[in-house]
């Protein structure tokens, strides 16, 4: 069981899988020389990669250029299949702030090579979990400010509405692949400006409306 802050309060979930959605913003996408996708690009990661906010993000010994990036992050509450709009809609229990912590060294000679990213994404204390909304308290706008500050420092600022694929869209893709079910998380993408981060830094993301996720980096 990992625990998620819904509506600052604690409440103990079995996450399933965490669909992470790659190239989602175009000036992400551009600042690291790759094309704009057609349709939505997936990859996962698992339960096991789960910290919350306020706890320490262990840089990986066996990398030298550990990223953040902070995402919105959907906490599904309905089992999906080929999703319709309605569905789509609906499904959404809780939506979040979060950092998907990547080792963009490992991630850079895994796409040379063609392999899967699936060790330079999934590690432990990489998918950092901090405050969500539920989705009965909060109607998402699309154009909440996201954003990023390394040691105070912003990095990442953008906007929601900047996501190549929106919400419903990105459900409807997903389900279409896979099942969506009950304690997942998909984790829609992050804007530009990612970077990296050494030992004793500290980041702070948050979108608006939702809240914040604070780390430091062991
Ligand atoms: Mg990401």
């Amino acid at each position: 069981m990992k625990k998620i802050v819904i509506n600052g309060k604690e409440e103990k979930f079995n996450i399933g899988k965490i669909v992470c959605v790659g190239r989602n913003y175009a000036k992400h996408a551009h600042e690291l020389g790759n094309d704009v996708p057609k349709e939505p690009m997936l990859f996962l990661k698992t339960s096991s990669c789960v910290i919350n906010s306020g706890e320490q993000v262990e840089h990986p010994s066996y990398s030298e250029n550990l990223h953040y990036e902070v995402e919105l992050v959907l906490l599904i509450g309905s089992t999906l299949k080929d999703a319709n709009d309605k569905q789509a809609r609906n499904a959404v229990t809780a939506y979040g702030v979060g950092l998907d912590m990547t080792l963009r060294d490992l991630q850079n000679e895994l796409k040379t090579k063609g392999s899967p990213w699936t060790t330079a994404k999934v590690f432990d204390t990489s998918a950092v979990l901090g405050d969500f909304v539920s989705g009965d308290n909060y109607e998402l706008k699309g154009n909440e400010r996201i954003w990023l500050s390394v040691n105070g420092e912003m990095k990442q600022n953008s906007f929601l509405n900047n996501m190549i694929f929106n919400i419903p869209t990105l459900i409807k893709y997903i389900s279409s692949r896979m099942t969506l079910e009950p304690g997942d998380l998909i984790f829609t993408g992050t804007p530009e400006g990612v970077g990296r981060v050494i030992s004793g830094d500290k980041l702070e993301g948050g979108i608006q409306g939702i809240g914040k996720v604070t780390t430091t980096i062991k």
